[in-house]
């Protein structure tokens, strides 16, 4: 398994008491320990993937906005530090070069731990912590760049990727699943909202629900979709927040559950599965299930 990080994404700092802060870094950085990746340092984004999901005078808008001191903020709880920009785009970069990596079969797996994460960026809002949607750039790379015609992503977050399904709304190249609990922040992500072409699959959860409901979901919902689209390449928005001990949503997930998951994952698209950080503030909760979850892409990338 490759396993994309940078420096850089600590210098994305988020005011006292933000949930989405720099500690996550180390949290991560614990749950790989005794994993034996191959560690690779996130390049800097092109500008020319991130316009396949934003538009230029977006981009502009958020380079623009980068404070040279403090916080600049883009909406209740997305804020910009001086480093932010930098950071974002090596989250931009390191899906673009995980996705290369695995298309060209340099690697079967691999895991990019950026942040900010991604999948609540609209193409023109900021939002939910997020910057540039940061998988569906990864997606676009896959099918634009490479020429792969059938790509899915299954966002297990336990928040909707409100973001993602905006960015993939009419691309008809690529399945867009998402898990997350409901009602809940950022409120879209019932199971009538389809996509364009009927290419996105909704499967909203309830409140206290935990590892056996959501197995059963998948089992019903998500591999069997994932079946029917025989993706080429399999990405994930990795966020860990469903787990127990989160403090911003109410899922009962353990780490265990994400070993499982990333296993059943591993199954479809010939294992070539790229995984992308999303979500998960509570540390410990975070260190082990990153743990679970790469542990899997790792044996699975042998
Ligand atoms: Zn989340």
């Amino acid at each position: 398994m490759l396993y994309f990080a940078h420096d850089a994404f600590a210098g994305h700092v988020t005011p006292p008491g933000h949930p989405e802060r720099v500690e996550r870094l180390a949290a991560v950085e614990r749950g790989l320990q005794g994993i034996p990746v191959e560690r690779r340092a996130c390049p800097l984004g092109e500008e020319a993937d991130v316009l396949r999901c934003h538009p230029g005078r977006y981009l502009e808008r958020v380079k623009r906005a980068v404070p040279s001191e403090g916080w600049a903020q883009l909406d209740g709880d997305t804020f910009l530090s001086p480093g932010s920009y930098e950071a974002a785009m090596r989250a931009v970069g390191g899906i673009c070069a995980a996705v290369d990596a695995v298309v060209t079969g340099e690697a079967k797996t691999a895991f990019v731990a950026g942040r900010p994460p991604g999948h609540h960026a609209e193409r023109e809002t900021a939002m939910g912590f997020c910057l540039f949607g940061t998988v569906a750039i990864g997606a676009k790379r896959a099918l634009d760049h490479h020429g792969l015609n059938r790509v899915a992503i299954v966002d297990f977050d336990v928040h909707h990727g409100n973001g993602t399904q905006d960015l993939l709304w009419e691309e008809g190249r690529c399945l867009y699943v998402s898990s997350h609990q409901m009602p809940l922040y950022p409120g879209t992500g019932r199971s009538e909202e389809r996509g364009a072409h009927g290419q996105i699959v909704n499967v909203p959860l309830r409140a206290g629900s935990g590892g056996r409901e959501m197995r059963a979901a998948y089992e019903r919902a998500v591999f069997p979709a994932l079946a029917e689209w025989k993706p080429e390449l399999l990405l994930i928005s990795a966020g860990f927040d469903a787990h127990a001990d989160d403090p911003l949503a109410g899922l009962e997930w353990q780490a265990e559950d994400y070993g499982w998951l990333t296993g059943k994952l591993c199954d479809f698209a010939g294992g070539r599965v790229v995984s992308s950080l999303e979500g998960g503030y509570d540390l410990e909760a975070l260190a082990a299930s990153v743990a679970a979850h790469a542990g899997v892409l790792e044996e699975r990338g042998r």
